[in-house]
Order: structure tokens, then sequence, then C-alpha cells
């Protein structure tokens, strides 16, 4: 097995001379003006080593990976009742598409389509200010990285605010459906923010840890997730993660993933690497063209596809 950082090194170099960048995205008006030639990669190995290339420090929008930790929040609130709202099928359609919603009486297909991560944002917020819910999933956050800069990048949430129709009709659907109970605005202003946290891929790869559970994981962070909440969530990564792109990550990497609409990665090679890869430009799906690049040699290389060498 070749050495991890001289791995990191290789691909973080490749990645930098690779003209295919894709498109950043423009749709949220903020992001359109992140530079489309950073790339950066980090990963936590299973001894709690980090190993990191490129643009690793610098902090970028989080944007749909902050879906798998609301997730979390969620089901360690209510459980699995969370399911009777969101469901666990990967949909094949874009992430902010509405068409599913009304033959599904309003119940997503799962949750990390823009749909079902409003409809668990929802279910994070019951009994709460938007305020007080949102400084617990930064805090969050701010936890499973053990770094307290992890912060929201209130630019990037305004600017989605403004120009966020469809959000707001995915909401306002599913409230009509009963699937939502808090006003609507007060769920779309939490899952604005929370879309909104910056963090450093070296940030991220760190928060992953909880998904990877290492037999090493430190005792502070084991009592998050149990093994079988973070199988079942690692299940839903791989099967719905990069939405009508999930299919070929998982035929491509071969490892868990959840992408972001701000170029990120997060995957998870359970039991031996949290990793996180960014770089802004994306492919039609909405991920990250080279992120997948990366991962993809990664996995090969390191011999850490799920589904054996
Ligand atoms: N905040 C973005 C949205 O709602 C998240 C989408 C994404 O990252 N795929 O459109």
């Amino acid at each position: 097995m070749p050495e991890l950082q001289a791995v990191v090194d290789e691909i973080a170099e490749e990645m930098r001379a690779t003209p295919l960048r894709g498109e950043v995205a423009t749709y949220i008006p903020e992001l359109a003006r992140v530079d489309p030639r950073y790339f950066a990669i980090a990963i936590v190995d299973a001894r709690g080593e980090i190993f990191t290339g490129g643009d690793a420090d610098v902090p970028f929008s989080i944007q749909s990976i902050s879906k798998v930790f609301t997730l979390m929040l969620a089901l360690g609130k209510i459980g699995d009742r969370l399911w009777q709202r969101v469901g666990r099928e990967p949909s094949g359609s874009r992430f902010n598409s509405i068409v599913q919603l009304e033959a599904e009486r309003g119940i997503p297909r799962n949750p990390f389509i823009n749909a079902g991560a409003i409809a668990v944002t929802d279910a994070i917020l019951a009994g709460h200010q938007p305020r007080e819910t949102l400084g617990e999933i930064l805090r969050f956050m701010q936890f499973l990285a053990a770094d307290d800069g992890v912060y929201i990048d209130h630019k990037v949430a305004a600017s989605e605010q403004r120009t966020g129709f469809r959000n707001a009709a995915l909401a306002n659907y599913m409230r009509s459906f009963g699937v939502i109970d808090n006003p609507v605005e007060y769920t779309l202003g939490v899952y604005y923010h929370h879309c909104a946290i910056a963090m450093s891929c070296r940030q991220l790869a760190m928060a992953g840890r909880v998904l990877a559970h290492f037999d090493s994981e430190p005792s502070t962070i084991r009592p998050v997730l149990t093994a079988e909440r973070a199988r079942r969530i690692n299940a839903l990564m791989l099967t719905c993660g990069h939405y009508d792109g999930s299919g070929e990550f998982a035929y491509r990497v071969g490892l868990t993933g959840k992408s972001g609409v701000g170029g990120g990665i997060l995957a998870i090679a359970p039991g031996k690497a949290s990793i996180a890869v960014w770089s802004p430009g994306l492919d039609v799906s909405g991920n990250s063209r080279l992120g997948q690049l990366a991962l993809e040699r990664l996995s090969k290389r390191m011999e850490w596809s799920i589904f054996g060498a």
C-alpha cells in the first residue's frame, strides 16, 4: 500500500494540472464569486492522524454537506419518527426538484434532496426559536470538528435567502401536506444558514470522523452516534448523497459521500478514513467535478472502496 501523504501530494498536484473544472454554482449569487482554481483535500485516518493537500485550510461554503449533520441531530431528537415525514430512497432527480412531491403526498424521497433536508430542519426546529436551533447546529459542527473557528457565512445565507424561490416553493408545498410544522420562513431561515456554514477541508474531515467510526475514535465523540446509526447514515450517503449522480459516484469512487454546491464533498471509508475534498466547479448534477475525480483516484490507490480492492 502506498504511503498516504505521498498519494495526497500526488493527487493535489494532478488536480492542479487538470483544466476540466466544471462550472461554479451561480444560482446563489455569492457562490458565483468563488475562484474555480481552488483545490483542497484533507484526510483523517483510523489512528486519528491528519493528511492534507492543496488549500486545505481555506474555508468554503459546505452547503448540502450540512444535511448529513442535521440528519444526525434530527435522529438524535426524534429518532425513527423522522421517517414518517422523510423517505430513504434515491430520487434520481435533481437536488431541488419538486416533481415527486405531488404524487408522494409531500413526503420527500430522502433527507439529502432539498425538500428532505428542509423537512429535517423543520424537525430540529420544533419548539425552538430559529436562532437557538442555528446555534445548536453551529456548536455541533464546532464540536465535531474540534475547532471553534467554524462559522456561518451570513453573506452566503442572505444571498440564498434573496433568491431561494424554489426552496420556498418546496417548503410551502410540504407545509400544505402538513409535513412542515413551523412557519415556512423560520424553517427556511435555519436551512439557508446551516447550508451557509463555512469550513475548511481540514475541519470537515475532522467532523466526518464520527461517521467513519474508527476504533480509535476519541471518547468525546463516540457517544454522538451509535455504530448502527453511523452505518445507516452512510447507507443513505451512498444511495442519495450525490442526488441523480449517486449511482455514478458509487460506481467510480466506491465510498459513501455527500456533496454540496459549494464544491465540497465529505466521503467516508468506514473504519478507515474520513475525507474532505473541495473544488468549486460542478458537473450537471451539482457535484464537484474535480472532487469526484480526486476521490476516485484516492480510493483506487489506497484500495479503500467499500466494494473491495
Ligand atoms: N443551499 C443549497 C440549496 O438549497 C444547497 C444545495 C446543494 O448543496 N446541493 O439549493
